[in-house]
């Protein structure tokens, strides 16, 4: 085996794909798709290998903070700070490359999300093993789908939930956090429509002004068989004060982005359940050791995101496959190609990807694609096709 296994060369692409429905949630203000970072790794060995972030600027942690990346911001980062830094580290060495990486800039996640990402893949591919093995091996082959309902019209939200639950879906994800009235009445008409064998959940993105406004909109759906409610509120001190008043466990998304994180979350009793996925922390090994941290509190976990593209459901898919703690179904988009359809509306947040390959959907589940890497190929022709200008 080589001494070390350097990057060579490090590229980005900026990448819209067409989406099928305008997807928003509270505080959104940009489309999905349009503007997602794929960053392109090879090693000194010839490897390639492909990452994905997901920069959205109205997206971040409570209190404004952590972090708005924007995609010139991510591209910027990625090409004057993480490239320089990484020239000499042997990059099998994931610690090392996270601490040259947070040693030359604090913060900006997903700029390091989408770099290590590749450099795992592009790693796991020269070892000739699929990236769950570099994260401590497959613990699961199938990771159960939350078809997420953004904010539209209950008529509309109501038609989609029918829909996907006959596509095999088995969680519905209501977006909330809009107004109590409305946030009760559409989970109430959803569970009218889809009967009571699939579960729901409601996410309100920090949407409630107030933990009172919160705790009165929760109890009331409660009625409606909600398992969880997820970040109702911004803070962990007003998420505990919804904690403490519900019995529906309450997870943390915004709230989540670090293993200091998951610790205050979990001594001030703020959350039950984690959102957790590749990019918040800043790539795969950051994630897998923030789910051993979460683990610890006994915390149960689900693989959430920002609407990624195939290259990115990927990486979420080979986190989840490695991590005991995830058991709960995951908002992972389900990936189609115009030319391999999936699902018709589950799941699917664009017409098109730029992997070769969707992964296999089976009641309601994707299936953990197996190695070398990450186990996509990534289609050149779509990339240049769906490429837009830096
Ligand atoms: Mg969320």
């Amino acid at each position: 085996m080589a001494d070390a296994l350097r990057l060579e060369k490090l590229e980005t692409f900026l990448i819209a794909l067409p989406a099928r429905r305008v997807h928003r949630w509270v505080g959104l203000d940009s489309p999905i798709g349009a503007g997602y970072v794929v960053t392109r790794a090879q090693l000194i060995d010839g490897s390639v290998g492909w990452g994905e972030a997901q920069p959205i600027k109205t997206w971040g942690g409570d209190d404004a903070g952590r972090y708005g990346e924007t995609p010139k911001t991510t591209i910027t980062v990625i090409h004057e700070y993480l490239a320089a830094a990484l020239i000499d580290v042997d990059v099998r060495q994931f610690e090392a490359v996270h601490v040259a990486m947070n040693r030359t800039i604090r913060g900006y996640p997903y700029a390091k999300a989408a770099v290590e990402v590749a450099i795992i893949d592009a790693v796991a591919r020269s070892m000739g093993l699929p990236v769950y093995q570099l994260l401590g091996g497959r613990f699961r082959d199938k990771v159960a789908v939350a078809h997420s309902i953004g904010l539209m019209e209950i008529d509309e939200a109501v038609a989609e939930s029918v829909q996907v639950v006959a596509e095999g879906i088995t969680t519905i994800k209501i977006k909330i956090g809009v107004e109590v009235e409305r946030d009760v009445a559409i989970v109430r008409e959803i569970r009218r429509a889809i009967g009571n064998a699939p579960k729901i959940r409601v996410d309100a993105n920090q949407g409630y002004k107030t933990w009172r406004e919160a705790v009165t909109a929760i109890r009331r759906m409660t009625e409606f068989g909600i398992s969880y409610a997820e970040q109702p509120v911004d803070g962990i001190r007003a998420m505990a004060e919804v904690s403490s008043r519900c019995d529906v466990p309450i997870m943390a998304d915004e709230s989540a982005w670090t293993e200091r994180d998951v610790t205050a979350i979990a001594a001030a009793g703020a959350a039950q359940y984690l959102s957790v996925y590749y990019t918040k922390p800043g790539g795969l090994w950051k994630a897998k050791r923030l789910l051993t941290v979460a683990g610890a509190f006994g915390m149960q976990c689900d693989i959430n995101g920002s609407a990624e593209m195939g290259i990115g459901n990927a990486a979420n898919l080979h986190l989840a496959a490695a991590a005991p703690e995830i058991t709960l179904a995951g908002t992972i988009p389900v990936t189609s190609t115009a030319e391999i359809e999936r699902t018709r509306i589950a799941g699917r947040k664009y017409m098109d990807d730029i992997i070769k390959t969707p992964f296999e959907y089976v009641d309601g589940c994707l299936i953990v694609p197996g190695g070398p890497g990450l186990g996509i190929e990534v289609d050149e022709d779509k990339l240049r096709r769906y490429g837009v200008t830096k």
